[in-house]
């Protein structure tokens, strides 16, 4: 039995809190504190279960301790902002309790994400005997524990990665992000990045792209982006010689993209506005439906997995493990469009993992550096079954 404090109250946050609210034989208190407190009652009015709210500006590393002090959770889920992610790190530092997340940690002022920031705390965790989980949610997150799957039960030899994000939804605006607006537009105007033979490579956003056949769902145009899990990966598979992400994009969507890049509304540096200095990505954003009201009226599937190759008892062998999640199943559960659902169900198996003992460990980790057996089991429990397919099953990629 635990206490977990969830920081946050998004769309992710919303199905963070519903999960775990069904699995009261782990979490036993939960807690969910977001700068809008109305936010969290919002969500906590909808569970038949009490659910404790607080208000917070997670930016302050003080506020944050004083929370921890007065709850005492045995972990901190953090589904606030990638830009929150190193204070509230030192909050638990400081606090001395367990630390997940979602999403890796980007300076607000430059469009960049890497791991080297929360790496850093690899030694201060170690040595207060706490851990962070870092990146639970589908991609980061299942996707890493896919890989870590295949590697385990499949392969001598990974030989190449390829992670396929295919949204094949339609929730009727004309345009409208899956998750906030701000991170997304960031990620995916950022150029395109993958690794090969050692070394990263760098190409134009958008520039590369090719139909993939994904399962359930049929050839959608898919583009190469770079994704904070490569980073991770490429360290911990072993022979890897080649890791790329696809994610697929509407014509549509990608209309409207090039149009507000074309006329500045995503640029993330302030301009002057009639005596007021305004961030244009920040003030798109408050124009732009809420995520988490996509899914009253979101229709079709997601399919994302990863697409394995390297070697099995001497011989070529290829696997796709991937899952299709139904927007609408996921509004009926919780409430939420499929995007925030992947999300927030591998966060609750994370945290169930930690609070259950079944990973453990003092420092910084990611989610391919344990055990994937008990998590895989947990995907299929919980809302999230996946499925293998093998050799020429597995779709073909041609490029
Ligand atoms: P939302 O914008 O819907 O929710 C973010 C929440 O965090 C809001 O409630 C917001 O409060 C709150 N928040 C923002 N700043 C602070 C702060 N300083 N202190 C306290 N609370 C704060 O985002 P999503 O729910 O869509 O995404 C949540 C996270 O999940 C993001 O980091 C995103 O990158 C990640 N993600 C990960 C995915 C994965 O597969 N790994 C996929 C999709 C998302 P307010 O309401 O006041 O603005």
């Amino acid at each position: 039995m635990a206490t977990v404090l969830i920081i946050g109250a998004g769309g992710v946050g919303n199905v963070v809190v519903r999960k775990c609210a069904q699995v009261p034989e782990v979490f036993d208190r939960i807690i969910l504190a977001s700068r809008t407190v109305s936010k969290c009652r919002a969500i906590a009015e909808q569970i038949d279960r009490p659910i404790e709210v607080e208000a917070l500006d997670a930016d302050d590393v003080a506020q944050t301790v004083a929370l921890i002090r007065k709850h005492k959770p045995d972990l901190v889920v953090n589904v606030a902002l990638p830009y929150q992610d190193l204070a509230i790190m030192d909050a638990c530092l400081e606090t001395g309790v367990h630390y997940l997340d979602t999403a890796n940690y980007e300076p607000p002022d430059v469009a960049k994400f890497e791991y080297k920031w929360q790496w850093a705390y690899q030694d201060r965790y170690a040595a207060k005997g706490i851990m962070a989980l870092l990146g639970s949610g589908f991609d980061p997150g299942v996707t890493n524990v896919f890989c870590a799957y295949a590697q385990k039960h499949h392969f001598d030899e990974v030989h190449s990665v390829d992670i396929v994000d295919c949204n094949a939804g339609q929730h009727g605006q004309a345009f409208a992000t899956n998750f906030n607006p701000e991170i997304n537009i960031r990620e995916i105007t950022q150029k395109g990045r993958y690794w090969q033979d050692g070394r990263w490579l760098e190409i134009d956003p958008m520039s590369l792209s090719q139909d993939i056949d994904y399962p359930e769902v049929g050839p959608r145009r898919s583009y190469l982006l770079y994704h904070e899990e490569l980073e991770s990966l490429v360290k911990h598979i072993r022979g890897l010689q080649r890791i790329r992400f696809w994610m697929t994009f509407g014509e549509e969507y990608l209309t409207h993209l090039r149009v507000l890049q074309n006329i500045g509304m995503t640029r993330i540096d302030p301009v002057d506005f009639q005596g007021h200095k305004i961030v244009p990505l920040q003030f798109l954003k408050a124009l732009l439906p809420d995520p988490g009201s996509l899914g009253a009226t979101y229709e079709g599937k997601t399919c994302i997995g990863c697409i394995i190759e390297g070697v099995q008892g001497g011989k070529p062998h290829r696997l796709m493990i991937y899952n299709v999640c139904d927007h609408a199943a996921c509004y009926r559960e919780v409430g939420a469009q499929a995007v925030s659902y992947t999300t927030g169900v591998p966060a609750m198996i994370g945290a169930k993992m930690i609070l259950t003992g079944t990973w453990s460990g003092q420092g910084v980790f990611h989610m391919e550096q344990f055990d994937p057996d008990p998590f895989m089991d947990a995907l299929n429990r919980h809302g999230l079954p996946w499925k293998v397919l093998a050799d020429d099953a597995v779709p073909r990629l041609s490029r």
